[in-house]
Parts: structure tokens; sequence; C-alpha cells
């Protein structure tokens, strides 16, 4: 099954990843699954939204600063060098993921799409402003920040770059990726329960145009079931497989 996954890639000529949260496990970020009772027993479903934001900003500014602190610690993992390998072997020419923990673009991929924003990047709820903290360096002193975080701009609130449960994508970034699923002939899912939406049409589009889906997971999902190939297995040791098979 490994043998033909590697067959497939390295023979395919446009191959694209759709990746989640799962892929991040094995370098020590929890999933949403992993995360219950974790903090302060709410779901992340019950914080990663724009009415929990609006009853309670410091609650949800806490959250978010808890899991950011969390991530910065994190180091990509194999499965995440493994795509960046394949990008710079002409393989894979694109990473659509939904993660917001910045690992693969810390790996090495260069066309990366983030389709639910990324953890290291706010904005002002009022005004345009927008910030990578990564890039203006202000990483730290964010983190030590005890007050709501507020706008330099206008001050207004700010809040985390992310796309909550119940908001819209941002168009182009969804379109973006859409194209790129339409093009797929192979698109590698990794480590994603395949039920948030609009993200999981991503495997639908590539299977609809006749493309191939291959899956990586230490269990089934919502994109079992369309899977020509599925295997079982942890991100970072059946990518680093496959790529020393291609090689
Ligand atoms: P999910 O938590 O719903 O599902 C994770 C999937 O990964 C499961 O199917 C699980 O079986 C699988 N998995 C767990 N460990 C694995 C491993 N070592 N190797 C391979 N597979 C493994 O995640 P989702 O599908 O991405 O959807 C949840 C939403 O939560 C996303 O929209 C995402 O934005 C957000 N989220 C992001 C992060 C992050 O940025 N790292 C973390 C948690 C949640
Ligand atoms: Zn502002």
């Amino acid at each position: 099954m490994i043998e033909e996954a590697a067959k497939l890639l390295a023979r395919s000529r446009f191959a694209i990843a759709f990746t989640g949260a799962g892929i991040s496990a094995e370098s020590g970020v929890p999933t949403f699954r992993g995360f219950n009772g974790l903090w302060k027993k709410y779901r992340p479903e019950e914080l990663a939204t724009p009415e929990a934001f609006w009853k309670n900003p410091r609650l949800v500014w806490e959250f978010y600063m808890w899991r950011m602190n969390l991530i910065r610690k994190a180091k990509p993992n194999d499965a995440h060098y493994a795509l960046a390998e394949l990008e710079r072997m002409g393989i894979l020419k694109a990473v659509i993921t939904q993660n917001v923990d910045d690992l693969h673009r810390e790996a090495g991929t260069k066309n990366l799409i983030e389709l639910h924003g990324n953890i290291f990047r706010v904005k002002c709820t009022s005004c345009s402003y927008r910030e990578y903290l990564k890039e203006s360096g202000r990483v730290d002193e964010f983190l030590q920040e005890k007050d709501v975080p507020k706008c330099p701009n206008c001050g207004s609130l700010l809040r985390p770059d992310v796309v909550w449960f119940g908001e819209a994508l941002p168009e182009d970034t969804l379109d973006k990726a859409f194209r790129l699923a339409e093009r797929a002939q192979v698109c590698i899912v990794i480590g994603t329960s395949g039920i948030v939406y609009p993200a999981a049409y991503i495997p639908q589009i590539v299977k609809e145009r006749g493309g191939t889906i291959i899956e990586i997971n230490v269990e089934k999902s919502g994109i079992t079931p369309i899977a020509d190939i599925f295997l079982r297995g942890k991100a970072g040791e059946v990518m680093d497989k496959i790529v020393r098979l291609i090689k």
C-alpha cells in the first residue's frame, strides 16, 4: 500500500496535500479532541466563536494566549518536513492546511494555504490593522500582556486572525484552494477528521475531478470513504517512509 502511494506520488504531475490537526499531534500540539478537559473544562467550540469573544474577550484571549504559548514551543515533525521536501522535489505543488500553528512554514513549505488563519497573526476588530507577531518580533511581549490586547492604531480590541466556528473563510483563500483541488491528480490527506466545512470539500473536489486520494490517519475519518489508499499510522512515521521510498 505504502509503496503504491509513493509510486503514485512520484509519477504524478500535480500533487497537493490537505492537512489537519493530526499532522501536528507528534509535535505536541493537541488536536481538538485532545483538548477536551484540558483547558478550564471549556470545549474549543465554546471558545472559538465570535459570540464567545464578544461575551468575554478576556476569556477567549486567555485561551488563545495559552495555545500560542504551547504552539511557539512546538517544532515541526517528520511529516511537516516530508511535505516541504516533496515540494522541493517538484512533486508537491501546494499544502492546504486547516491548522493555525505555522508549523508547515517553519518546516520550509513555500506554497502554503492556511484556510483557517494563523495563531501568530492578529487583526483589529474595527480598523484594517493587522500584525504578524513573528515578523514584528512581539510574540513574547504579547504573551506577557495582562490586559486584553488593543489595536495600536485605533484602540479597539484586537482578535486572533483565525477563522472561528460560524465565520466565513476568506473568499480569495478558499478560491485558491478550490482551484488547486480542481487541478490535483493526487491529494495526500493527513490527520484531519474531515468534518469541518468548507475545508472538507477539498478532497471531495479532487475525487470528483478524477484525482486520487491518499489518506494518512491513525483512525478512519470522514474522508476515508473516498480514499483510494488509506494508510493507517502516525503522520510523521508514514510520511518519512514515503519520502524515503521516492528517493
Ligand atoms: P481534528 O482534531 O478534528 O482531527 C484530528 C485528526 O487527526 C483525527 O482524525 C485523528 O484521528 C487524526 N490524528 C491524530 N493524531 C494523528 C497522528 N499522529 N497522525 C495522523 N493522524 C492523527 O482536526 P481537524 O480535522 O484539523 O479539524 C479541527 C479544526 O481545529 C480545524 O479547523 C483546525 O483549524 C483546528 N485546530 C488546529 C490545530 C493546529 O493548528 N495544530 C489544533 C487543533 C485544532
Ligand atoms: Zn484598529
